[in-house]
């Protein structure tokens, strides 16, 4: 069974939905910023303001809510993103995919993505549970978005249903679109460096040679030195297919 696969470059209006302020540039920066440059429309979407992972003793979760809302402004502001939508749900604490896909479903009606991004959630050995839990919601809320009769009320205040094209998720195990970033690479790694304090320089050291080494795995798929990778489906991909693991 063949059902193509968009192409993520073509993209226009990608809506980034990340589980906490960096996820998005570890795993698409360097493709956001490619897009970007290509003229597309990039928003946000932060599932949480991250304010339980501050690492110094003694600082409370507003200042580090309030660093790493900084901090994500800087990095979306090189990769070239427009807005960014804080969703407001607590680091650690996002509930279950059927109550993170509310906001997401509205929020897709309102923006009319082609494209989003977001993290794989068929990752297995993910154990973070915003990041399972927000993933879900995301894959879950594009299925939803276009149906007139799920969330009825959005279309009071103007938001009609809306199909997604395409979702691209990152961080998969089974990717099937290799996007090379060599232009953007420059880009993605001052991002990433804007979230300071997630990276102090030990843990730099240590996170840069595996970033760099996948990148370059990736990036050998795409005839490039560095790459991106995700698994870009459909919405008919994402319903009583056996065979999506294989697109
Ligand atoms: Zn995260």
């Amino acid at each position: 069974m063949y059902i193509p696969i968009p192409d993520l470059r073509q993209a226009q209006n990608v809506l980034v939905v990340s589980p906490h302020p960096d996820d998005a540039e570890i795993a698409a920066g360097g493709t956001i910023a490619l897009l970007a440059e290509k003229g597309a429309k990039i928003t946000y979407a932060m599932v949480t303001d991250g304010a339980k992972g501050g690492l110094e003793p003694g600082v409370s979760e507003a200042q580090v809510a309030a660093i790493r809302r900084t901090e994500q402004k800087q990095a979306g502001n090189i990769l070239g993103v427009a807005d960014i939508v804080w969703l407001g749900f607590q680091d650690t604490e996002v509930p279950q995919p059927e109550v993170v896909r509310e906001p997401l479903i509205s929020l897709i009606r309102e923006i009319r993505p082609d494209f989003v991004i977001s993290l794989d959630p068929w990752l297995p050995y993910e154990a973070h549970p915003d990041h399972r839990r927000a993933s879900m919601g995301v894959v879950e809320a594009c299925l939803f978005a276009g149906l007139p009769m799920i969330q009825p009320e959005d279309l009071e205040h103007g938001l009609a249903p809306w199909q997604v094209t395409g979702r691209a998720l990152a961080l998969s195990p089974s990717p099937n679109t290799f996007i090379g970033i060599d232009s953007t690479w420059d880009k993605k790694i001052e991002a990433l460096k804007c979230h300071k304090s997630q990276f102090p320089s030990q843990i730099w050291d240590t996170f840069y040679p595996l970033i760099l080494a996948k990148s370059r795995e990736y990036g050998s798929k795409a005839n490039a030195s560095t790459g991106e990778a995700f698994k870009v489906l459909t919405t008919t991909h994402l319903h009583v297919m056996v065979d999506t693991w294989e697109a």
